[in-house]
């Protein structure tokens, strides 16, 4: 048995971790996106395979016998090719991915009918859908998406976006107005909350990641009773999917009373 874990999320670490403690041979994956990549306790190779051809020849010449894709929600081209190579060397693929958040309602409202406590969303499917959804007055957004799509929003020069991004970019975002933080979760309500109000945030936008680490904005915009473009999970194919280590280690027939 060797396993291929797909990372660049928290899940992917933790399975790290747990293979590693049990001894189960496998290697790990970063698309190198970062800096400074949290170092792994497993054989870790960074950058991308080339397509799905690539991907197929690297899990052949490493004789990979399970692949565990546990790549962030928004990776859909790579979750992609997994799928697609998976299939045709016949490897066994799994998904270990977070749930995706789901809207709170206030005090004594309704689903569909959020209260004053509750969150104030409205879902979106892309991120075009995102830019859409910003039309009306100037105003300051926190757009929590990365920095892969900034450039979107330039089609929306009007409001002022406030960034957080994981390293300080090479080039500086294509928006003529905006304000940068740099920072790297987990975060945590008190200091979205400070951020917020710090910025005179009026509008959020993110990506509907789930997990923890990325919530506390969520919970912040809603003590703020701010509004929030959320923008939904691209569709994958069909796959085999968990939300949880043991899963995992139960796929790999190797759950032992240790505990994870
Ligand atoms: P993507 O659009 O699905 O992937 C683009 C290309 O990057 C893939 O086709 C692949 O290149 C390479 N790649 C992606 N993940 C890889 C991995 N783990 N190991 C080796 N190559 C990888 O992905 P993305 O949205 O740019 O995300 C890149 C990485 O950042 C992922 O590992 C993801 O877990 C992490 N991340 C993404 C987000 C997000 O919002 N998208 C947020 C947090 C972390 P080739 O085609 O050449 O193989």
């Amino acid at each position: 048995m060797k396993v291929l874990i797909l990372g660049g999320t928290t899940e992917a670490s933790a399975l790290a971790r747990a293979l590693a403690e049990r001894e189960i041979p496998a290697l790990f994956s970063y698309a190198g996106r970062v800096t400074a990549p949290k170092p792994q306790p497993l054989p870790t190779r960074v950058g991308g395979f080339g397509g799905v051809d690539g991907l197929a020849a690297f899990l052949a010449a490493e004789r990979i016998t399970h692949l565990v894709d546990a790549t962030h929600p928004f990776a859909e081209r790579m979750s992609r090719h997994a799928v697609a190579a998976a299939e045709r060397l016949g490897i066994a693929l799994l998904a270990l991915t977070r749930p995706p958040w789901a809207p709170q309602h206030g005090d004594g409202g309704k689903p569909g009918d959020c209260g004053q406590q509750g969150d104030r969303w409205q879902r979106v499917d892309s991120i075009g859908a995102a830019v859409s959804a910003l039309s009306g007055p100037p105003q300051r957004v926190l757009l929590a998406i990365g920095r892969m799509h900034l450039a979107a929003f330039a089609a929306r020069p009007e409001h002022h976006y406030v960034l957080r991004l994981v390293d300080l970019p090479v080039d500086p975002p294509p928006l003529p107005r905006h304000t940068l933080t740099v920072d790297r979760g987990p975060f945590t309500l008190e200091g979205d909350l400070a951020l917020l109000r710090e910025h005179g945030v009026e509008r959020l936008v993110c990506k509907n990641a789930g997990g923890a680490g990325a919530a506390a904005k969520l919970e912040a915009a809603r003590a703020l009773g701010l509004p929030v473009v959320m923008i939904d999970r691209p569709a994958l194919p069909p796959r085999l999917e968990t939300h949880a280590i043991d899963d995992v280690l139960e796929w790999l027939g190797h759950m032992t009373d240790r505990g994870v």
